[in-house]
Order: C-alpha cells, then structure tokens, then sequence
C-alpha cells in the first residue's frame, strides 16, 4: 500500500512514464506530488501551499474547488454517464454547449465540432480544411502554413503544425504539407526596429509563404493570437489584420488555435477578437471546461459549415468521445461561472490592467527585460545586460534556475528557455495579484544572488566556464 511521499515517487519512477519529462532525472529527485488545490493554491503531499501561477497549464480559469462543477458532472454522470453522437443520434449536454460556445463566438460562426482535447482538434482542423478545399474541387490546395517556436499539441498533426524544434527532432516530423514561417517574436528578432513595423513585417513572411509554396495549393495559416507555450509572446497590434488582409487576399482559410486565449483569458471571449483577425476556424480546449474534464473542439465558421455541411456529403471523422455528455455538462457549468462572476469583463477592466501595472514595476529589475501581458498572460525574458540586449550563454540555463527559486518558495511559474511566464487563475484578486508579484520578486533577487555567486553575471569567467 502507499503511504507517503517516498513510496508514492518511487512507484511513480517505477510504473508512470509522464509527459515531457527526463525519466532519469527525474528518477533522482522524485515527482512533486499534488495531492489537492482551491482557488488559486495546491498543495503537495509535504503540505506545502504554492500559488499555481500557470493555471495547472493555462486550463483552471475559474479557480479549483468549484462546487458548480462537480454538481454539473454528478448530476449528468447520473442521468446519461456516455453516449456517442454517431449514427444520427445526440445528447442535450452537446447540444446546448454548441449553441452557446456558437453563440460566444458572434455571428460569423455556425457550428462546433466536439473533441476531447486541443492536439485532437488540430487534427480535426487539418481534415476539415483538405476535405473543405477538396469539396470544392481544389484538391491540390493541402499545404498548411504555421510558425516557428508555436503550440499545436502532441499528436503527430499537432506536433508537426507546432513549430517546436525539439519535438520536430524526434519521429521524423513534421509531417508532409506543413510549413512555418518565423514568429512575430519582436523583442526577440528585432528589439530596436518599430514595432509596429515589425508587426508588418512578420505578417508579409506569410505572403513570403504563399508566394513560395503556390497560392493555390495554399489550404489555411495557423496560429495562436497570443503564443502561449512559445513563451507568452504577444506580436505587435499590426500583426493580425495583416495576417487576416493576407488570408483575403489568396482565399486562404484562417485557424486561430485558441487553447490558451480562448475563454476569457485574454479579457475578451476570443483571442483573436482582441487582436483583430476573424478565423475560419477555431480551436478550443483547456479552459472550455477549466480542465475539470478533458474537452475540445473546433468553432466552424459559416463560410465552411456551409460548404461542409451542403456539399461536402459525409465527413469521415469522429472520435468516440465528441460531444461527451458529462464534459459538455461540465463546461455549461463552467462557462456559466464566467459569465455569472464577470470574469471576462474583470480581466479586460481590472486585473488585466493591474497585472500589466505590476510586470512595469518589475521591469525594473535588472535581470527583467521585454516584459509584456495581455490579459491574465504575461512574461519576461532573463537578460545577462538589458540595456545592451545580451543575453545568458544557453549552457547557464537560467529560467531553469529561476524556476527552481519559484518551486522552492511556493509559486509555479514556468520557463522557457530565457522567458519566465504566467497564466493564473481568471480567478484571481487585486490582493492574490499582488502576493504573486511579491513572489516573482523575490525568486528574481534569489536567481540575481545565484547568478552573482556563481559568476554568471561577469562575462570573463562566462568565457572561462565556456572555454
Ligand atoms: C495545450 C495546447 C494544445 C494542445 O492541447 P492538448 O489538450 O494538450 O492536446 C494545442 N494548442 C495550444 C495553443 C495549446 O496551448
């Protein structure tokens, strides 16, 4: 039998192999192990308290503990527990959840197609645009154009519409009919040009793209308004109505992929309604239901329902577990917590500004450089000498050291590479926003300490270590 922290991680070593993760070093330290969680804490099997500044992974919008959503999934895992929506046949969960996420999204959009997560719906969204095109007696329009350094999810379409280099290195990916051009990554390519310039330039590698590939055999352009698991980076205002003009223009279909942005956490229903682009297609998943259950979908947009659902015959398509009742009853209850609490409306008027007010101040700190929020996202990079833009040597690892200050001293925020940054709880008060700055504060005085200590931040014994 388990019985406490020890033998819980070394049947984890034993027995669980878990996503993303080195097994051996893991293995040596053994898995932090969650054992429960309200509002925007969790706690681990030690007892510690740690404020979850990532919203598990950008999911738990509305806060854990919430009483509304384990009466939602009682009450229909009591009534109808399962059943599919193959075979002419549906459940009212479904039903009512498709209207009103239809409704969320405004008038362009008529349909929604159920999945139980976002790398699924890629999947969905890849199919939907080839069978679209194909429809329409455009078979040969089946390249999809995305971005460097995006998040798409795991599977092999996911993988391979993400532009992770690291996940792209193992298993041959990606997959044929995907291409990336560079992300609007400003204060990363280009800190001193314009910035709304360089909006405008980072949206014409697109035409770049579509000019190279063949615009017509050009089926869609994918991204996420906001990069989440790139790193939080936010492109320049400029950059979505040019993507959108460019879309136009060739008559290519737009995916938003909106796991992270959508659902308030960008204080608009949408992403891509803050940043101005109006999608074919988008992709949703995580904070549908807060993560209580897993869901995900695609929100067809009219001009393809029409196509799909006049001409397009049988689509081919479907997991057993679209349109799962139980979930779809979970995120009614969710997305009625949203609208009854004002989170949205909060984020946009109150802790989004706050929050944006709090990364100012910090930009102060001489390892904080770019910081940027948009919502209830935000980031920074770690830089060596700011004002000069340089940055650590990548062998240093330090959002790595960083992190492992936060870990160390109750707060979760997650780095990548050199950019440390957050997603919290929609949840989350003026008074929490401040505990959490005051947290990040000080987990930066403790990486700067390190740092010195270690000779990082002198640029002769950097050359030294490296030599
Ligand atoms: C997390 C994420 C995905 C993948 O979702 P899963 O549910 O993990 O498959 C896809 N796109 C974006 C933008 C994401 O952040």
């Amino acid at each position: 039998m388990i019985t406490n922290t020890k033998d819980i991680q070394a049947v984890d070593s034993a027995h669980y192999m878990h996503p993303f993760t080195d097994h051996k070093s893991l293995a040596a330290k053994g898995a932090r192990i969650i054992t429960k969680a309200d509002g925007i804490y969790i706690w681990d099997s030690e007892g510690n308290k740690i404020l979850d500044a990532m919203s598990g992974l950008w999911c738990v919008n509305v806060g854990y503990g919430r009483q509304e959503l384990v009466d939602a999934a009682t009450k229909q895992m009591q009534e109808l527990p399962y059943y599919n929506s193959f075979f002419q046949t549906t459940n009212v969960p479904a039903v009512k959840l498709a209207e009103r996420i239809v409704g969320l999204a405004g008038e362009n959009y008529s349909h929604v197609f159920f999945s139980s997560s976002g790398s699924e719906s890629n999947d969905t969204n890849i199919r939907m645009v080839r069978h679209y095109w194909n429809t329409l007696g455009q078979p040969e329009r089946t390249v999809i154009i995305s971005r460097n350094n995006a998040y798409h999810g795991s599977t092999m379409a996911g993988a391979s519409l993400g532009g992770m280099s690291g996940m792209h290195a193992q298993g041959g990916l990606p997959i044929p009919g995907i291409v990336h051009i560079e992300q609007p990554y400003h204060y990363g390519i280009a800190p001193t040009k314009d910035k709304d310039a360089f909006g405008i330039e980072a949206a014409g590698w697109l035409e770049q793209k579509i000019l190279e590939v063949g615009a017509d055999k050009v089926a869609a352009f994918i991204g996420e308004p906001v990069q989440g698991a790139g790193g939080v980076i936010i492109p320049p205002k400029t950059y979505w109505p040019e993507i959108q003009r460019i879309c136009d223009k060739y008559g290519i279909l737009l995916i938003c992929d909106e796991v992270i942005c959508g659902f308030g956490r960008t204080g608009t229903w949408f992403g891509s309604e803050l940043q101005g682009a109006k999608p074919d297609l988008m992709t949703f998943a995580k904070g549908v239901t807060s993560g209580y259950l897993p869901l995900g979908g695609v929100v067809i947009g009219k001009r393809v329902a029409d196509v799909l659902i006049n001409q397009g015959g049988e689509f081919n398509h479907g997991y057993t577990y679209s349109g799962h009742p139980v979930a779809c009853a979970v995120a009614l209850a969710n997305i009625d917590i949203i609208e009854s609490e004002g989170l949205v409306e909060k984020v946009k008027n109150e802790t989004g500004p706050y929050l944006a007010k709090k990364f100012a101040e910090l930009s102060n700190h001489p390892l904080v450089g770019g910081a940027e929020t948009c919502g209830l996202m935000a980031g920074f990079a770690l830089m060596k000498d700011k004002v000069n833009h340089v940055a650590f040597d990548e062998s240093v690892e330090v959002g790595m050291i960083c992190r492992n200050h936060c870990f160390a001293n109750g707060l979760i925020m997650r780095a990548v590479g050199d950019r440390m940054i957050i997603a919290p709880p929609l949840v989350i008060t003026m008074a929490q926003i401040d505990e959490m700055a005051g947290l990040i504060l000080f987990c930066l005085d403790a990486t700067l300490k390190e740092l010195e200590m270690r000779g990082l931040m002198n640029d002769d014994l950097l050359k030294l270590n490296a030599a």
